[in-house]
């Protein structure tokens, strides 16, 4: 039967029945997901490379993060990678198809120093390549959001992670109202905002609904959707697994709530959903390829071919036939 989110629009029990119950089956809801997806997307998926640009030894407590002062994984800390170094993973990014290059560090908050820095990377990447770039530096205010909006930055990356109402039980070295500041600073200094969640980490549907509330009514042009990796080492562990179809459902109902947004799949993609994973670019429109910050994911010929075999094509000025050729030339498997 055909599923028409009209009806239940405003209806909280409603929003519980997509992620959990049996009545609404899962290819109506996927199917209503996409028509809106290809009303505002069509049928391109914008493809990100995430560079972690500094890793590990944070002071926050954030618990299911590897670079957590909890954390016991084993992990490669490093400092802020040279110049050098992050222009040339630019390129590559480029090369790959990347619409966006995504650069993130670890820790809190940016020294002034560290933003002046960035400031120099970024008009560099601007000048020299066609693609869009985004920065996850962790909290700023007005001032640092400002130079980078002035650098050319095009969006500012800052998760909410979970609820409001659960968000003490996944860090107590920040609040969630220090998120949102961060938020509403980049907002008032004209910058894109991409903020998204973790699925999976003890969480109830209301809080689920209640993210995909709060992004909309923040206005959140990108919403990376992660789904919590269980890494040895983390203090958060998983209570209950997530499978495929309860993914799908949850891409569908931020898609429902946030029409306009560029919804991500993030995170745990190979993981989760597993041999499913195409299906999740029906209701999403992007995701990442080459990896997370400190988990690996798909490869650049993997993604890009799922994505062409699906039936939709990248956001890029390359043609994803030519990649696909170059990529396969390269690691000889034609
Ligand atoms: S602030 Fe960022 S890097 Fe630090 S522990 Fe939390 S999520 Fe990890």
């Amino acid at each position: 039967m055909k599923f028409n989110f009209k009806d239940i629009l405003g209806n909280e029990k409603g929003y519980k029945e997509i992620l959990t119950s049996p009545n609404i089956e899962l290819l109506p809801l996927l199917e209503a997901a996409y028509e809106i997806r290809k009303k505002y997307w069509g049928k391109k998926v914008n493809v990100h490379i995430i560079n972690n640009v500094q890793n590990g030894d944070c002071s926050q407590d954030c618990s299911y993060c590897v670079q957590s002062k909890e954390s016991k994984a084993e992990i490669e800390s490093y400092s802020m990678k040279s110049e050098d170094q992050i222009l040339e993973e630019a390129k590559i990014a480029y090369e790959s198809g990347a619409f966006r290059y995504c650069m993130v560090f670890s820790g809190p908050k940016p020294s002034k120093s560290r933003v002046e820095k960035l400031v120099g990377i970024i008009k560099k990447i601007k000048a020299t390549y066609n693609i869009q770039v985004c920065v996850s530096p962790g909290f700023v205010d007005y001032d640092d959001a400002i130079k980078l909006k002035k650098a050319g930055l095009n969006r500012l990356n800052h998760n909410l992670n979970t609820s409001k109402n659960h968000y003490h039980n996944i860090c107590t070295s920040h609040t969630f109202q220090d998120r949102i500041n961060t938020i509403k600073a980049a907002k008032s200094a004209n910058l894109e905002i991409c903020s998204g969640c973790i699925i999976g980490m003890g969480e109830t549907e209301d809080d689920i609904i209640d993210i995909a509330k709060t992004l909309s009514t923040l206005k959140i042009e990108s919403i990376p959707i992660n789904f919590f990796l269980p890494i040895s080492g983390l203090p958060l562990k998983t209570k209950k697994a997530l499978t495929p179809e309860y993914c799908l459902r949850v891409l569908c109902l931020f898609r429902f709530l946030n029409p306009k947004a560029e919804i991500r799949i993030a995170a745990g993609r190979e993981f989760h959903l597993r041999s499913m994973q195409a299906m999740a670019l029906f209701p999403a429109n992007s995701l990442f390829m080459e990896g997370y910050l400190n988990s690996n994911g798909s490869n650049t010929i993997d993604t890009l071919q799922m994505i062409k075999d699906a039936g939709f094509t990248i956001n890029s000025d390359k043609r994803i036939e030519e990649i696909l050729m170059n990529e396969n030339i390269k690691e000889k498997k034609i």
